[in-house]
């Protein structure tokens, strides 16, 4: 694609162009660090929205100063969101056009901008979107582990009881299957602690990345097992902004013979024929046809 197309308006109504009077809401994807990456599209969104709509209006005035970009902010942040949607849904479906922001990277993503957005949606205001950087992307890609399927967990809780609760909750999920990547967002000052924590709620062994400062002078990406990292981060202070990736979960162990006729003798001892089987199917990933096979020869008493 030539460097121009990206840049070509696109046609739906549903996709407004920035630079159109539509009526609506834009999210803008911001810099997750380095302020050059403010792309054009994004830069126009903010000059010609009828307001930008911000978490802190600080952090946004830098950045609009950078680019030269003159306009009203208006603070959108946890504590008003709720209270102000209806007044910003109203202004939209009166005609005017707001640009949401957050402090860095995606809005939305562990920021503000959800309730706006479902109650713009539900009131039937277009909504679009100028995307850009998110440090969850960033990182994934960067990581050498599988990018997909993933599943953004966003910050863990910050307690360590709370933590240790939500990882069991994360293992519980793959024992029933879940096999993907996972990301998290996490405080420099609770790195090694929640790296820890991950090392003994689903295994030390387990491959992982933490990328650190993204986009900026000091970027890192340290890739190792789970313990190994833990012991890195928690011997050195950790600064700055991070994102932790956690490879799947290996592929549960095929069970021998030996072990499926025993499970399946130990759930048939409280179980029907089938239910044993299907129970057993269920815990071992193997095939539930061949499992029932396999549980009516053990009634047989073959
Ligand atoms: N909306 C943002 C996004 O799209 O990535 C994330 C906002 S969230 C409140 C902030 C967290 O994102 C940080 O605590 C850190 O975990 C991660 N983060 C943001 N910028 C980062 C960067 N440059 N390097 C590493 N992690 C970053």
């Amino acid at each position: 694609m030539e460097q121009d197309d990206a840049y070509l308006p696109p046609s739906t109504p549903d996709h407004p162009t920035p630079g159109q009077t539509t009526a609506g809401l834009t999210l803008v994807a911001t810099p997750i660090g380095n302020l050059g990456d403010l792309s054009p599209r994004a830069a126009s969104a903010l000059a010609e929205a009828r307001a930008v709509l911000c978490e802190d209006t600080r952090v946004t005035s830098r950045l609009l100063a950078r680019h030269s970009i003159s306009a009203t902010m208006i603070a959108l942040h946890d504590h008003n969101e709720e209270s102000e949607a209806p007044r910003l849904v109203s202004r939209m479906l009166a005609g005017e056009r707001f640009a949401l922001v957050s402090d860095a990277g995606t809005p939305l993503v562990s920021d503000p901008g959800y309730r706006l957005v479902r109650a713009a949606i539900a009131a039937g205001v277009t909504v679009t979107s100028v995307p850009g950087p998110s440090a969850v992307i960033m990182a994934l890609t960067l990581s050498g582990l599988p990018p997909h399927p993933f599943l953004f967990h966003g910050f863990l809780p910050p307690k360590a009881v709370a933590r240790a609760a939500e990882i069991a909750r994360l293992r519980g999920m793959e024992a029933a299957g879940l096999s993907a990547a996972l990301v998290f967002y996490e405080a420099p000052h609770r790195t090694g602690e929640a790296l820890a924590a991950l090392a003994e709620g689903l295994s030390a062994d387990r491959p992982a990345c933490v990328a650190r400062e993204l986009t900026k002078r000091f970027e890192e990406v340290r890739r190792g097992s789970l313990g190994e990292l833990a012991a890195h981060y928690t011997a050195h202070e950790v600064r700055g902004e991070v994102v932790l990736c956690v490879g799947p979960a290996p592929p549960p162990a095929v069970p021998s013979a030996e072990t499926l006729d025993e499970a399946l003798k130990a759930a048939m001892a409280t179980l029907s024929v089938r239910d044993a089987a299907a129970t057993v199917a269920e815990a071992t990933g193997l095939p539930r046809k061949r499992v029932y096979a396999r549980a009516l020869e053990l009634a047989a008493g073959r």
